[in-house]
């Protein structure tokens, strides 16, 4: 840092360091959170073929802390769903939510995981949002990779500007008793 940049910070009277900075430990924490984000990958059709893409070198996922795939609901933070989700998967996918340890938080990747798509269709879930919480909805049928990485960027925002509270707050314990999500 500058000694231009260290006269702008306020010094408190008698403090003779040479600079420091404050801040709070949601932004510190919500940073890391933010660019750590481990994705767990539940791909059942076409929109997962996309995120394959999104995966491969030419978008770099690293950028984003990213690349490292879990398949281990244990050691995943972030769930992305793709594709069509059939009434009997359903239950396998409540489940792997379930098995995540929070704080975690789920993408839902194309028009068939954010509202069944073109499946309108008594054996098809419309809409992941009906089984649990859903943070980010990515449109298109399929999304292309950079859609994907737009949804990740905007879970990126909300995750930096969550306090981590948050979860343990009673709106969102709420929000899971509404899912029978305890
Ligand atoms: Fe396939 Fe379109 Fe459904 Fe994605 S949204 S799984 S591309 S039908």
């Amino acid at each position: 840092m500058s000694d231009s940049k260290i006269n702008m910070v306020d010094v408190p009277e008698g403090y003779e360091g040479t600079g420091f900075f404050a801040t709070k430990l949601d932004t510190v924490v919500g940073l890391a959170r933010a660019n750590s984000l481990w994705p767990l990958p539940f791909a059942t059709s076409c929109c997962g073929i996309e995120f394959m893409a999104t995966m491969g070198s030419h978008y770099d996922v690293a950028r984003f802390g990213s690349e490292r795939m879990s398949f281990s609901p244990r050691q995943a933070d972030m769930l992305l769903v793709m594709g069509t989700i059939a009434k009997k998967m359903a239950p396998i996918l409540r489940q792997v939510y379930e098995q995540m340890a929070e704080p975690k938080w789920v993408i839902a990747v194309g028009a068939c995981a954010s509202s069944g798509g073109i499946f309108d269709t008594y054996s098809v879930l419309q809409g992941i949002d009906k089984i649990i919480p859903v943070d980010v909805y990515v449109p298109g049928c399929p999304p292309r990779p950079e859609q994907i990485l737009d949804g990740v960027m905007r879970l990126q925002d909300l995750v930096k500007s969550e306090s981590v509270r948050r979860r343990s707050s009673p709106e969102y314990q709420e929000l899971l008793a509404s899912y029978n999500i305890s």
